[in-house]
């Protein structure tokens, strides 16, 4: 089997789980956009998704990421941690940033980006500060910067499932801080939840966009 071909089947498999899980929800799969986490992974493979109709790549090191972006024409994703020495970079290869959780870096964010950004806000399921994110008061604080943008758009909501407890409830609980959040921010309508473990899960609790790497490249 080529890579090609694994790649191809796996793609095949996730976008059909993707489907499912849509129409179980009573969703369209066309409301969820598929983001494949290419961290770790080579650029060849990049190509091969790219080839097999994806548009969407998200990577979680600046590094990794500039060095495929500059390879490849595509909607390029950052999910992981920001470092602030990082975000002049970061603006110049990315387009949407879903792991956006500090105040000081959006004003780094404001100052150097030489394109629009399309910005998540991380928000922490369970204040764990070690994976990221911030908590609701924070997270509006950090909205009202975003929004107030002339250049930036404020798209949604991001979070990672917590370690411990149920991912049902977790995914519950994002979703009616979401459901809130759209009360305050209008246009901030998508939901950036969901990789290779619980997906379906995320899909079902509003989910717009999945980042899914090793189910669909082999695992890290
Ligand atoms: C690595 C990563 C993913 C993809 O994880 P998989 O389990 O490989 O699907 C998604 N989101 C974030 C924030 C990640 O760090």
């Amino acid at each position: 089997m080529t890579r090609l071909d694994e790649i191809a089947e796996k793609l095949e498999q996730v976008k059909e789980r993707i489907a499912v899980s849509a129409a179980q929800s009573g969703r369209e799969s066309s409301e969820i956009t598929l983001v494949v986490v290419t961290k770790v992974f080579p650029i060849s493979d990049v190509e091969i998704l790219k080839q097999l109709g994806v548009r969407d790549f998200g990577e979680n090191r600046d590094a990794d990421g500039a060095q495929k972006a500059a390879a490849i024409d595509a909607q390029w994703h950052f999910q992981g941690q920001i470092q602030s020495n990082k975000i002049k970079s970061l603006c110049k290869w990315s387009h949407v940033i879903h792991s956006l959780d500090e105040a000081r870096h959006f004003e780094i964010m404001e100052k150097s980006a030489e394109h629009p950004l399309q910005i998540f806000l991380q928000v922490s399921l369970d204040g764990a500060k070690n994976r990221g994110g911030a908590d609701i008061e924070k997270l509006y604080h950090l909205a009202g910067l975003v929004q107030a943008s002339p250049r930036h758009q404020l798209k949604g909501l991001m979070a990672v499932a917590p370690l411990a407890g149920s991912v049902s409830e977790s995914f519950s609980q994002l979703a009616k801080i979401h459901r809130d959040f759209i009360g305050e921010f209008k246009d901030a309508t998508s939901l950036s939840a969901g990789m290779s473990g619980d997906f379906e899960e995320a899909i079902m609790h509003g989910a717009t966009h999945v980042r899914i790497g090793s189910s669909i490249l082999g695992s890290r």
